[in-house]
């Protein structure tokens, strides 16, 4: 293994508030921009922790997201939740002509719940199982891959993770537990009663019928 979070933890750490980042220098392999073969040849193993400011588009997201909240329901550390993950680039055919990606990323994203409207944590895990390639890969399609289309020859690894991190978010946020939520349904309840939505919706349709 190469690398390690200390490296990566330096990098950020010298680029202080937004600035231009020189992790390239570095050779930071999760910023550096290769092409897919490349990085299968060298059977790249990156693991990393970053935290989510450094990915722009989903920090953005995130921060949108998140700018419903009035200024002291807002997480305070939501630009410090981690971004941890191990990508493993290699060849998934016998001649070294299909590059591939298995990895898993996770993070823990603060959102605003879209029942209740107050903030949530939502953990992400993904699961990475990627091919590079067009026509010729459709032979191990089968083997559980899915397809990566590039627009350009190179990848940076860390565009990628944000890309899978993006399509991985639901569309619409919300608690998973009705007990945590504050819904609509929960404000007519008197504080301190026992919240059981669900139960109240079940008897009023049994009421209905
Ligand atoms: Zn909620």
């Amino acid at each position: 293994m190469r690398g390690g979070s200390d490296i990566f933890k330096d990098a950020l750490f010298d680029t202080g508030s937004g600035g231009p980042y020189h992790a390239r220098a570095m050779g930071n392999p999760l910023r550096d921009r290769r092409t897919p073969s490349e990085l299968a040849a060298s059977g790249q193993l990156i693991e990393f922790s970053e935290k989510i400011n450094i990915f722009e588009r989903l920090a953005e997201i995130v921060g949108g997201d998140l700018e419903t909240l009035d200024p002291d329901r807002l997480p305070p550390d939501w630009r410090d939740r981690v971004v941890s993950g191990q990508l493993n680039f290699g060849f998934a055919d016998a001649q070294d002509r299909l590059p591939m990606l298995q990895g898993k990323v996770t993070v823990t994203l603060d959102l605003v719940c879209q029942r209740c409207l107050e903030a949530m944590q939502l953990p992400l895990a993904v699961e990475l199982r990627l091919l590079f390639g067009g026509d010729e890969s459709a032979a191990v399609r089968d083997d559980g891959y899915d397809i990566w289309e590039l627009e350009e020859d190179t990848l940076r690894p860390l565009d990628l993770v944000e890309e899978a991190l993006i399509m991985a978010m639901p569309l619409v946020a919300m608690h998973f537990d009705s007990k945590t939520c504050q819904g609509p349904e929960q404000e007519e309840q008197h504080s301190g009663e026992k919240i059981r939505p669900f139960a109240a919706l079940r008897s009023q349709m049994e009421s209905d019928d």
